[in-house]
């Protein structure tokens, strides 16, 4: 596991509080501290956090409010939630925990039951982090896998839906990589698809951009915030850097060297109803279109 530090959020609007929970945690872990829930929202935005310390009644958005705000975001909601809290009723830890907290301690603490329930929470958390990694990765090239991709698609639609902002996806299929296997053997078309996963992944630079395999030798490249004309400098980008590979392909009808194939479908979604699943198809036709016009190219289209 991990010999990094996990980081703990701790919420509270008394500085004594956070103090004597900082000193304390801080042995072990990485300490981040706010205020009110407002800063709380910020700091989670701007930080990887492994567990909220959340007080109750804090200025302007209290501590309900807060976990509700986190538990109704995709980014956030995974994020295990404490409460720390001087609310004494067994009504108010139902209600918390109900709201989707993991645990409940009263005020006044006691700091070595709260440093063991942390423990315990931050132990779960890194397996279940280390959990769905596995299940996001391709076992062959390590690079994320279709259920990711998935995930991600269906999360950045609706974020693009809310923001008004474009969305690109370029379907990249490898060609006449069947020709390659009953050449070269299944090992070595394993191999290549190692190669090219490495290859693409060099590409991609910005941390929204998301790269998968989509299925046997395809891949897909997803592109938040980026539209037709940017997803086509990208496309010819990848297609480029399997040019330069330079993997020999003697039984390529086109090329050398393994070449791939390109589709690319940019929008601007509008229709919360709708799905990303629309442009996948696109992308597919417009790799239809590149395999039908010689392959070893990018088509594009604009919904
Ligand atoms: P095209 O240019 O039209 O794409 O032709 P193609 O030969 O690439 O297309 P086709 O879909 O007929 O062949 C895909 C091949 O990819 C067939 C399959 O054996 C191979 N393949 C799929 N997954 C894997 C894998 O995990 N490892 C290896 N070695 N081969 C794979
Ligand atoms: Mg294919
Ligand atoms: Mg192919």
């Amino acid at each position: 596991m991990s010999k990094e530090k996990q980081t703990i959020l701790i919420v509270d609007d008394e500085r004594l509080n956070i103090d004597i929970l900082g000193s304390e945690l801080g042995k072990d872990y990485h300490i981040i501290v706010a205020k009110n829930g407002n800063q709380a929202v910020t700091r989670i935005e701007n930080n990887t956090i492994d567990l909220v310390l959340l007080d109750i009644i804090m200025p302007e958005l209290d501590g309900y409010e807060t976990i509700k705000l986190l538990k109704n975001h995709d980014q956030m909601k995974h994020i295990p939630v404490i409460f720390i809290t001087s609310k004494q009723e067994d009504e108010d830890e139902a209600k918390g925990l109900q709201l989707g907290a993991v645990d409940y301690i009263r005020k006044p603490f006691n700091l070595p039951i709260v440093r063991s329930r942390v423990k315990t929470h931050l132990d779960l958390k890194l397996k279940t982090d280390l959990l769905e990694k596995m299940v996001s990765l391709d076992g062959l090239t390590n690079i994320y896998n279709r259920r990711k991709f998935d995930e991600m698609l269906d999360q950045e639609w609706k974020r693009a839906t809310r923001a008004h902002t474009p969305l690109s996806i370029i379907l990249i299929d490898i060609d006449f990589f069947k020709n390659y296997n009953d050449f070269y053997g299944h090992t070595a078309g394993d191999d290549c698809l190692r190669k090219v996963a490495r290859g693409l992944k060099l590409c991609i630079n910005r941390p929204e951009d998301f790269l998968g395999r989509y299925g046997g030798e395809e891949f897909v490249v997803l592109l938040p915030n980026t539209n037709a004309a940017g997803a086509k400098i990208m496309a010819e980008k990848l297609r480029q850097a399997v040019e330069n590979l330079d993997i020999p392909h003697s039984y390529s009808p086109i090329s050398a060297h393994v070449t791939i194939s390109l589709g690319v479908a940019a929008t601007i979604p509008v229709e919360p109803h709708d799905s990303g699943i629309s442009l996948v198809e696109s992308a597919d036709r417009m790799l239809y279109e590149s395999k039908k016009k010689g392959r070893n190219q990018v088509q594009c289209s604009e919904v």
